[in-house]
């Protein structure tokens, strides 16, 4: 956790200073966009990560008492901290949330066949293990549900500047017909203006520079400078920092697959 130390203050007392000059309205209007989709697109689930946006949509849900399900993909390879943050979200909100976790025979294989630090190979092993632990999982958690609600925003990456609120997804049965994203104009001073005003819980990893907090083996601090998906598999030079979930055709693998 050194990189995040050329920093004097945390995110939260950094950040919650700098909310934009339309931060009223966009929280009125997301407030409203929530209550429009719930009524269009229900049954909903929200997919949530724990990251700070995401517990931003959960305590929205919360306060608006929307009737949408929260759930969450166990990886079995997230950082305590965020594991903490679930439990006490889950007192915070008397609420249950929804684990999903990889089949352990096909990580098994996948370990026995590439090795244990196989991630940092190659791209292509990395994304299949993001394919095991994630994107099929993520097909379960999805199962059944009209529209599901993700907490991306356009100044996280030029690839998430051109999604839109609503965004169609490549229907396949029992599969969501949109993604949703409520907080796509929010800045990062919103953010952390809403979490300090609101005293949302949120991970500590944040305090420490974690900004985008995935996998413990696939995550770092970032420093001054350094792009929001820096601390993304690092090891990595492509532009897209994406393991998937948010591409609209992710690559299929079908080896480990038991
Ligand atoms: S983020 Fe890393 S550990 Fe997690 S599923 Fe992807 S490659 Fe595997």
């Amino acid at each position: 956790m050194n990189q995040g130390k050329c920093f004097k203050m945390t995110p939260l007392e950094y950040y919650s200073k700098h909310a934009s000059d339309q931060y009223e309205q966009k929280l009125k209007r997301t407030k409203s966009f929530l209550q429009k989709i719930n009524q269009d697109y229900s049954p909903l689930v929200q997919a949530t990560s724990l990251g700070v946006e995401d517990m931003i949509i959960t305590d929205l849900i919360h306060q608006l008492n929307l009737s949408i399900q929260i759930s969450m993909l166990d990886t079995l390879k997230l950082h305590p901290e965020t594991l903490a943050l679930k439990n006490q979200a889950e007192i915070y909100y008397d609420i249950k949330i929804k684990s999903y976790y990889p089949n352990k025979k096909t990580t098994q294989n996948y370990i026995k066949k590439n090795g244990k630090n196989a991630i940092y190979q190659s791209t292509e092993l990395r994304k299949e293990c993001c394919h095991i632990r994630k994107l099929i999982p993520l097909t379960d958690l999805l199962r059944n549900y009209k529209g599901w609600i993700t907490g991306l925003r356009k100044e996280q990456s030029n690839f998430r500047a051109n999604l839109q609120a609503i965004e169609p997804e490549d229907k396949e049965k029992d599969q969501p017909e949109v993604k949703l994203n409520p907080l796509l104009d929010w800045t990062n001073g919103d953010v952390w203006y809403y979490v300090k005003t609101h005293h949302v819980p949120y991970n500590t990893l944040h305090d420490h520079f974690f900004v985008s907090i995935g996998c413990k083996p696939c995550t770092r601090a970032i420093t001054l400078g350094e792009d929001f998906r820096a601390g993304r598999w690092w090891w990595e030079q492509n532009e897209t920092k994406e393991c998937g979930l948010h591409v609209s055709k992710p690559i299929s693998f079908n080896s480990y697959q038991s």
